[in-house]
């Protein structure tokens, strides 16, 4: 790949020619937009352009852009201090986070590993499962077990357990731990769960048990991997057999976590709980990198028990106080906020302005859940072309694949999701 000299065209061609975007190429030749500023749901382009913006950022900007009480937050923390190392040191933003997240999350979880990214969480909560079964002195229990369609990050462990053919990183299967995956289950949300799909994860569970660590999932919705919606019956046949076969279950709450699906976690859906549980994305409200890895008193005590008696992770920017603060101001804005109506409100949005989508012979499925609206096409769109439409149309899409999809912040208005709906409605039906 040949990079250009610095040839002055400013910044934004020299970023053009020497920044990574994710999974792009330097010199890609895809559109990519400076952004001025944001706020609220408006997205404002170097060029002056307002885009309404249908993606939170990827899961994360559920209050909208530069909110008051996050800017706040983050304000207050900035003059006591940005960061300080976690190791031997600790501050009030941190304990206080950990008690907001083992109040809302389900009962069992009861400690708080904070983690810089989503994917280093998954890769806290792998670890914490080796860990807890090397300290049961059962450390031939080594591998993970997990279903296809899956997305659990980027790094090594984690594209172990993401699904091993879907593109991302298939590339990379030589490498990997092999893992173990079960089909993706067939019945949709809202359908009871058919039992050839718990018989399909059972048989893979059962033979491979003995060796195995945990189940990990992403609980009733399956992010990035397909943006796929199963039944809540199938994640609490899972639950069961993870307790008949004695493994952990991780659930990986990163993209559903705080809401998006209608319920604060989507385990709740299907009333299970987690046994390590890994949430991200949304916690600072699109503020900044977080994550925190949740697990039991009993897993932090079998660690803690074996050799060498010691969680073995410590990042640099461990429970990072600005991000914490962040979080804590972003989980105090959702929890005063009506926002099991505006969530709702977005849904019924979503079905009826989606629904013409249906009728499209080059599309395969709509689907809707909690604030999260899926076209899913019969064939790949073409970025090249689609990216600038959306544009166009002044609304913020970022397809990827066969998936055209809406995931708007909360606070959105009805007009303005209805310039989304409509926008995906004119694009993806011109795009035949
Ligand atoms: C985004 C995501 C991750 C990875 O999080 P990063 O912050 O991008 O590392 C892991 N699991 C799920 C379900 C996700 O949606």
């Amino acid at each position: 790949m040949k990079i250009r000299d610095n040839s002055d065209s400013g910044w934004i061609g020299f970023e053009q020619r020497h920044v990574w975007h994710p999974y792009s190429a330097i010199d890609a030749g895809l559109p990519v937009y400076p952004v001025e500023s944001a706020s609220g749901v408006r997205i404002k382009l170097v060029d002056g352009r307002e885009l309404i913006d249908g993606m939170s950022s990827w899961w994360s900007a559920i209050h909208g852009y530069n909110h008051p009480h996050l800017n706040r937050a983050v304000e207050t923390q900035l003059q006591r201090m940005a960061h300080v190392m976690f190791g031997g040191l600790t501050h009030e933003p941190a304990a206080e986070l950990a008690r907001r997240l083992i109040g809302l999350t389900p009962e069992p979880l009861q400690t708080v590993f904070f983690a810089d990214s989503g994917s280093v969480s998954v890769e806290v909560a792998l670890k914490m499962a080796l860990q807890y079964w090397q300290a049961k002195g059962e450390s031939g229990r080594r591998r993970f077990v997990t279903i296809r369609n899956g997305y659990h990050g980027d790094t090594f462990h984690a594209m172990s357990v993401s699904d091993p053919d879907n593109g991302m990183h298939s590339l990379f299967s030589s490498t990997l731990v092999k893992q173990y995956f079960a089909p993706a289950p067939q019945s949709r949300f809202g359908e009871s769960c058919r039992q050839s799909d718990i018989d399909a994860f059972e048989s893979c569970l059962a033979p491979v048990s003995a060796e195995t660590a945990a189940v990990i999932l992403e609980p009733v919705v399956q992010g990035a991997g397909g943006m796929r919606f199963y039944s809540a019956e199938f994640l609490r046949r899972v639950r069961e057999l993870c307790d008949h076969y004695d493994v952990l279950l991780i659930l990986d709450e990163i993209a559903t976590g705080f809401g998006r699906t209608g319920r604060m976690f989507a385990c709740e859906h299907a009333g299970v709980s987690a046994d390590i549980m890994c949430v991200g994305k949304a916690l600072t409200g699109g503020y900044m990198t977080l994550a925190a890895t949740l697990t039991t008193a009993g897993v932090s005590a079998a660690i803690g028990a074996g050799n060498p008696g010691l969680f073995m992770h410590g990042p640099t920017f461990m429970a990072n106080p600005l991000a914490c603060a962040t979080a804590l101001a972003s989980l105090e804005l959702l929890l005063d906020s009506p926002w099991q109506q505006r969530v709702a409100a977005i849904e019924a949005g979503l079905r009826s302005g989606l629904a013409p989508c249906s009728e499209m012979s080059h599309v395969e499925d709509v689907r809707v859940l909690g604030a999260i609206g899926v076209v899913e096409l019969k064939t790949a769109v073409d970025m090249r072309m689609i990216q600038p439409r959306f544009v166009a149309a002044g609304v913020w899409v970022r397809p990827f694949g066969k998936l055209v999809y809406l995931m708007p912040p909360f606070v959105v208005n009805e007009t303005d999701l209805r310039t989304l709906t409509d926008a995906v409605v004119r694009v993806v039906g011109a795009s035949v």
